[in-house]
């Protein structure tokens, strides 16, 4: 174990800097240019894209209250299927545009750009059959397969609205997803298949389909084969849909503005908003940000292991890397299946460059020990990256040093789904690393701390607050979905005039940026204010701990307290001896102000379903409020809630 200090800096791994698409030089160059001509800079930077009819119009913005509406190369047009399709045909039409791999590792197949073209005007033209019309919301519940890239990019090019609802979800959280935003058609499979074992998609869409009531049709790829009810005057099957239809299919020119997708965020605070994004401005984010991020070169192999019900599915695994005319893996599994070691297996299977995941499974994957990660070369890999959490520094080291054999940068990527795409970010020629900071803003992004007041914090030298974004930027999301005034009260409320990110934040001397934790997860404990990824930070760095999370509770001289939910290493049980041990761990790494009050020991911690720890239920079970947990929908495994309460009310 080490103690990790925070200005511990990993330089540009040697000779990055010489072949990166962007240097030091030119990073600063373009990022003061962003700010200063911004017009200028994002009439070049929107050439990227393949418009159909060029904008002449930058942006036109308002974030006053009273007048919000935001509108980026509003009179172009343009197709988001074409600029991640056809425009590849003349130069990489037979080169892989999809890598797919299953669940089972016999699985895999590889679809051309040529192939993807033909699967996507196919079921274009299918959509439209049954009636699917330019603006119409489609639900997508699919597993991980080449059919979900199809479904989505065949709604973009019908001018249809995807709402891609994770596989993973409940009937009922389907359903809420399928009413919140009028969704009349929904695309899904027979079942879905991870770790060996099988989802009832069809099963659950048909539940689902029961409550949210108006779906006409409910199209079914059929994945496993399972024998599953049928709905003649509902159900369609996909290949039956697919398979008369003409290969070509015209794609409809849309509005810079008009939606391309609806996405609910993930729920770890609250209530799923249905963020909006539009096409042109995300489209030339999610390129932009694909390219310089992960430094992307023609014929790379490209690994984002996230789900595609994830905003990072979206931008990273479809729209982002196909725009570019990348080779995208597509992973239908989960890490540790059929062995611990799929990760790194794969990775040398397929020669993977880049590779993207998330704290939680790097954290998992420490965990299995450096001997699975070994038995494999990893020689492929360049580039590393993160996203979805603070990332601990100890996690962090693990990854850069046993997974990426120091020659490998690390991105750890602060963004968010309404973002639309990274905004603080590493980029890997240009910036030094330090574990757990995601380190500078990306171009054209101004980010900015206030303080409780709402003062904006002096923008150079070290500050804490929180996190705001002072000015506008091509990817961000328009709205939520039917809800314009949540959209303003929950994001341009708090600080007229700038996008409140729900994230707090410091800044260091050397101008980097750390993720504290969400804002409503910062502590004042006795007037002091401590963030938990912190204090999270340092309870992982202990050899016996797996995984903690931090929340406050109600005390009655510091007014708060620091409660910590502690996993130790192979599931081990607590004894007494660990309280004093981790209390005087956490006093030695941080301070005494940061001191647990209170461990409780858990064998598992509430997360989403995108594996984010759940700190809004760790608190009303820390205060031992029991009675209204909130959303739960979208808790991975409600079980682990019911044992922590148990613990709880035996304290
Ligand atoms: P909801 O908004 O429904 O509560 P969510 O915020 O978890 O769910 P996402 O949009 O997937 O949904 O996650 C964005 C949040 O994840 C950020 O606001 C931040 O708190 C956290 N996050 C993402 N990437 C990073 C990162 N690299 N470092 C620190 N935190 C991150
Ligand atoms: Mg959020």
């Amino acid at each position: 174990m080490s103690h990790h200090d925070p200005n511990e800096i990993y330089p540009v791994p040697e000779g990055r800097a010489e072949t990166a698409l962007i240097n030091a030089e030119r990073y600063t160059q373009m990022y003061r240019r962003s700010l200063e001509d911004p017009d200028g800079f994002w009439r070049e930077e929107a050439r990227r894209i393949d418009w159909m009819t060029p904008f002449t119009e930058i942006s036109d913005v308002s974030w006053d209250k009273d007048d919000l509406h935001i509108r980026w190369f509003a009179d172009g047009k343009l197709n988001a299927s074409v600029n991640c399709i056809d425009r590849h045909l003349a130069e990489r039409a037979d080169e892989t545009a999809i890598l797919w791999e299953g669940d089972d590792p016999a699985d895999d197949k590889a679809i051309t750009y040529r192939q993807l073209y033909e699967a996507v005007c196919r079921l274009a033209n299918g959509l439209k059959s049954i009636g699917v019309q330019k603006g119409d919301r489609v639900t997508i519940y699919m597993p991980m397969i080449p059919e979900a890239a199809y479904a989505m990019l065949a709604c973009a090019r019908i001018g249809a609205v995807h709402s891609v609802v994770f596989g993973g979800f409940s009937p009922d959280a389907l359903a809420g997803r399928i009413s919140d935003c009028e969704s009349r058609f929904v695309i899904t499979a027979d079942e879905g298949l991870r770790g060996g074992k099988t989802i009832p998609l069809k099963a659950n869409v048909d539940k689902a389909v029961e409550s949210a009531g108006d779906v006409d049709q409910v199209i079914v790829v059929r994945r496993t084969g399972a024998d599953v009810a049928w709905d003649e005057t509902r159900d369609v099957d996909y290949a039956t849909l697919v398979a008369g239809q003409d290969a070509n299919c015209d794609p409809e020119p849309m509005n810079a503005e008009d939606p391309l997708f609806i996405l609910y965020t993930s729920g770890s605070t609250g209530k799923p908003k249905g963020v909006l994004h539009t096409t042109g401005g995300y489209m030339v984010w999610a390129s932009m940000t694909h390219e310089y991020v992960f430094d992307y070169r023609p014929g790379e192999i490209y690994w984002c292991t996230a789900d595609v019900g994830w905003v990072t599915g979206h931008t990273y695994i479809v729209y982002g890397p196909l725009a570019n005319g990348a080779t995208t893996l597509m992973f239908e599994g989960v890490p540790t299946w059929p062995g611990p070691d799929r990760f790194w297996q794969v990775i040398d299977k397929h020669k993977v460059n880049t590779f993207y995941t998330a704290p939680t499974a790097i954290r998992a994957l420490m965990r299995e020990g450096d001997e699975p990660v070994k038995k494999h070369s990893r020689a492929s890999l360049r580039l590393l990256g993160t996203v979805g959490e603070p990332i601990n520094p100890e996690a962090w080291c693990w990854y850069y040093r046993v997974v990426g054999e120091e020659r490998c940068p690390i991105v750890d990527t602060w963004w968010q789904t309404e973002t639309g795409g990274a905004l603080i970010t590493p980029l890997p020629g240009v910036t030094d690393m330090k574990p757990g900071s995601a380190t500078r803003p990306f171009f054209g992004v101004e980010p900015a701390l206030m303080d409780a007041d709402g003062k904006r914090l002096a923008d150079n030298g070290a500050a804490e607050g929180n996190l705001v974004i002072a000015r506008s930027w091509p990817g961000q999301m328009r709205t939520v979905y039917g809800d314009h005034q949540r959209f303003i009260d929950t994001y341009f409320t708090a600080y007229p005039g700038y996008y409140f990110t729900g994230d707090g934040a410091r800044r260091d001397t050397d101008g980097y940026w750390w993720i504290t934790g969400r804002v409503d997860d910062v502590l004042n404990v006795s007037g002091h204010r401590l963030g938990t990824a912190e204090i999270e930070s340092a309870l992982v760095s202990h050899d016996d701990i797996a995984e903690a999370a931090v929340v406050g509770y109600p005390h009655d001289v510091k007014g708060q307290g620091i409660y910590c939910y502690v996993t130790l290493m192979g599931g081990r049980k607590a004894e007494d001896e660990d309280i004093a041990e981790i209390k005087a761990w956490v006093r030695q790494e941080i301070g005494p102000v940061a001191t647990p009050d209170l461990i409780q020991f858990a064998p598992g911690l509430p997360k989403t379903r995108s594996g984010k720890i759940m700190r809004r239920i760790l608190r009303k079970i820390a205060e031992n409020d029991f009675s209204n947990l909130g959303d739960t929908s979208t808790l991975a495994d409600p079980s682990v809630v019911e044992d922590l309460i148990e613990n709880r009310k035996n304290r």
